[in-house]
């Protein structure tokens, strides 16, 4: 067991920056970054065209890949391996992680993020990697010339979509109302898209296959309508829930299942216990807001710890 000041649980851009601003302060924060998750959900990225700093856009993976090596230059120690077990209690939380290390920790920053949001739907599990997917960026490359659905109304459906057009034939974005969620520039950009196609006021029913995909069944919510689709690929984009379930009988929720902070501070309501990003942010979720929260949760960490 060794005693830390501060541990960091996450590593996307919120941990990452909370990395950087806590090593800079010299607190030699210990990053717990995942194992497979390491550098969180920009990992799944293309381009990354809103982070203020790159005018020309950068790629998701390098942008994680600059922010880690930023934090071990100040000091940050970056370790991939998985949290198992956080118990909190002010002065000395203790981790454990999946590789059987264990840590205690005067402050913990906790910067988990999102998970994928899904359907529901019976075989969506079972098909998951055999035709259904949650990442384009992953997966696309498997669907060259073939007919693709993707799900859902958001930018993330839009980014999902745009970047499947170069491999498939045809993609064909279901959403369940008429109105798109995305941003105009991200919904104009795939409506320009002679490759894509919008299923507007309908969801999917059923997904088919036993070892792959073979297609869907689209209901259209208005008249109850239901068709066949086939495609052999599906693609998941209805957005994502707080990853709480460390940590969620030890502090407090809001009611819609993020971690309630205290106000506009990552402050938790157990003492030394902070938290940054997507896990505390039902509204804005993008990578820059989630980085300047990573940074007031470092600076309430130091503040935290200096008085201690
Ligand atoms: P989102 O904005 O929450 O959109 C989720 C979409 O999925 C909505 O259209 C929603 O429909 C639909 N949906 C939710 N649950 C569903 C269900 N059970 N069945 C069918 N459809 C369902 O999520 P997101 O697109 O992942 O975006 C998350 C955040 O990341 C946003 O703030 C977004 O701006 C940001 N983002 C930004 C970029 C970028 O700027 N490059 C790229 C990706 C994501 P309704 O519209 O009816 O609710």
């Amino acid at each position: 067991m060794t005693a830390q000041r501060l541990v960091i649980v996450g590593s996307g851009p919120a941990g990452y920056t909370a990395a950087v601003y806590a090593a800079r302060a010299s607190l030699e924060p210990i990053v717990i970054a995942g194992s497979v998750t390491a550098g969180g959900e920009l990992m799944n990225t293309t381009d990354v065209e809103n982070f203020p700093g790159f005018p020309a856009g950068i790629q998701g993976p390098e942008l994680m890949e600059n922010m880690r090596q930023q934090a071990e230059r100040f000091g940050a120690t970056v370790i991939y391996d998985d949290v198992q077990e956080l118990v909190l209690q002010p002065g000395a939380h203790k981790i454990t992680t999946a590789l059987g290390e264990s840590y205690t920790a005067e402050a913990v920053i906790l910067a988990t993020g999102s998970a994928y949001r899904k359907l529901g739907l019976p075989n969506e599990d079972k098909l998951s990697g055999h035709g259904v997917s949650w990442c384009a960026t992953c997966d696309g490359f498997f669907f060259k010339d073939k007919h693709i659905a993707v799900v859902g109304g958001g930018d993330s459906a839009m980014e999902e979509a745009t970047f499947l057009t170069k491999f498939a034939s045809k993609v064909s974005v279901i959403h369940r109302r008429q109105e798109l969620r995305a941003s105009q520039a991200m919904q104009d950009r795939a409506k320009a898209d002679p490759k894509i196609e919008f299923i507007l006021d309908s969801e999917i029913s059923e997904i088919h296959g036993d070892d792959a995909l073979t297609g869907v069944t689209v209901r259209n919510i208005v008249t109850g309508e239901e068709s066949p689709l086939d495609v052999t690929g599906l693609f998941i984009a209805i957005g994502s829930d707080p990853r709480t379930e460390l940590f969620a009988d030890q502090l407090e929720l809001r009611p819609d299942g993020y971690l309630k902070v205290d106000g506009r501070a990552s402050l938790t309501n157990v003492e030394g216990v902070f938290a940054a990003g997507d896990l505390i942010d039902p509204v804005y979720r993008q990578a820059i807001t989630a980085a300047g929260s990573g940074c007031s949760a470092a600076i309430d960490a130091e503040h935290y710890l200096s008085n201690r």
